[in-house]
């Protein structure tokens, strides 16, 4: 089978879905693999780098191959270009790329949403959600330290001794822990809260103070290990509680996210307020709307006198690294269903299942079949 890497037509999406360094497992696995001119560039992969590990460079991809791997859902054009039947594999944003997967599943495509993969064990090496989150972890706090106008580390020097960053993080899942362990390199003194009890070991191994405010609960927890929803009054009551560690703190990362749902308000602006001025906040939670009240997703903004940074796609600015770890877990999925040099479904097995949200003609997966029935409800 023929396999084809388009490059990204998302304007700040700089990573790739294949790194040159997988194109021989590819092949030895029988594939004819195709990448799109430039398609590595802006990740630091030029095309040369490419054809020396067996891939060929082919501008019409699309008319060739019959198995995708990309980072973002494809647009609308896009998906009138792949061939029907064609397996995709991407980050889909399924809840809420409505439009696409509709398109997807008339196109009669079999797509994989990399963020759908579940958390088992044995599909850990193809967890491209935790390591982007990974990426983005430690990005926030390069990011914090950039603009805060102070050293993260203890400083004793002839000029007299600087006193170390503090640094609160919200949310200690995969991205909140990288955050911690990263604060705690650059010097700087962290503490850490989150809703499931499990995770105060992690922080305390990682150096940093658990924060307890005695509202977490092993009730906060689903049986797949992520936060499931609380209620709007256990959110004023976090905020009440949490106030004086935001308050105290030189820079805040929040993180806090329940899957599917808009991000909880954990930082009202009264606690922004509060804060002391050239504070940062770095909200990973932006994507799904913020953390803090004040957070404009995808844009820097100085409220009170705090700098409130929302990122939207913090891999994409480590793109050699981010498309190094994202194609990998791609690699490994691939592997996974691919028998004998072609795609073999098998939809007893969990891990094929899961990520698997249109095939032969139907949306497959039940999450996204309801979102879409609650978006045809709302048009
Ligand atoms: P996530 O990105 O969905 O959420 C980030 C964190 O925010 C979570 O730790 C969550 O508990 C926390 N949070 C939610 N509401 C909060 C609130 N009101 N206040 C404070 N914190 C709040 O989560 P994630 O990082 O993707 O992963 C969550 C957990 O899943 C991990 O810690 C881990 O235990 C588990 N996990 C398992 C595997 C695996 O088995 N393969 C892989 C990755 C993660």
């Amino acid at each position: 089978m023929i396999l084809g890497v388009p490059k990204e037509t998302v304007v700040s999406e700089r990573r790739v879905a294949l790194v040159p360094e997988l194109v021989p497992r590819l092949t030895k696995a029988g594939l004819e693999v195709l990448v799109q001119p430039g398609a590595g560039t802006a990740a630091g992969f030029l095309d040369q780098a490419y054809v020396e590990k067996g891939a060929r460079i082919e501008p019409d991809i699309f008319g060739e191959a019959s198995i995708f791997l990309k980072v973002q859902p494809p647009a609308g054009d896009e998906i009138g270009k792949l061939k029907e039947g064609a397996t995709l594999i991407a980050f889909l944003q399924p809840y809420s790329s409505i439009r696409e997967i509709q398109a997807l599943a008339a196109r009669k495509v079999t797509a994989f949403a990399m963020e759908l993969m579940p958390r088992i064990t044995r599909a850990q090496a193809m967890d491209a959600l935790s390591a982007m989150s990974t990426i983005a972890g430690y990005k926030a706090v390069v990011i914090a330290a950039n603009h805060l106008p102070k050293f993260f580390p203890l400083l004793m020097t002839a000029a007299g001794t600087m006193t170390p960053a503090r640094v609160f993080v919200i949310g200690a899942g995969v991205a909140g822990l990288q955050a911690i362990g990263t604060a705690k390199r650059l010097g700087a003194v962290v503490e850490a809260y989150d809703t499931r009890p499990a995770v105060k070991e992690q922080v305390e191994s990682l150096g940093a103070k658990f924060v307890e405010l005695g509202l977490e609960t092993k009730d906060a927890e689903d049986k797949t290990g992520y936060a499931k929803a609380q209620s709007e009054d256990f959110y004023q009551k976090q905020q009440q509680m949490m106030s004086q560690y935001v308050g105290a703190a030189d820079a805040v990362i929040p993180t806090a996210l329940v899957p599917g749902k808009r991000a909880p308000v954990l930082i009202t602006e009264e606690m922004v307020r509060r804060m002391r001025p050239g504070s940062v906040i770095v909200d990973l939670a932006a994507e799904q709307g913020g953390n803090c009240a004040l957070t404009e997703p995808g844009a820097q903004v100085v409220k009170h006198g705090i700098v409130i940074i929302g990122p939207t796609n913090l891999p994409s600015t480590m793109p050699f690294h981010a498309s190094q770890m994202y194609a990998r877990t791609v690699a490994n999925f691939l592997m996974h269903i691919l028998k004998d040099g072609r795609v073999h479904l098998d939809l007893n097995d969990q891990l094929t299942r899961d990520p698997l949200v249109t095939h032969e003609g139907e949306i497959l997966h039940e999450a996204v079949k309801a979102a879409l029935a609650a978006d045809a409800k709302v048009h």
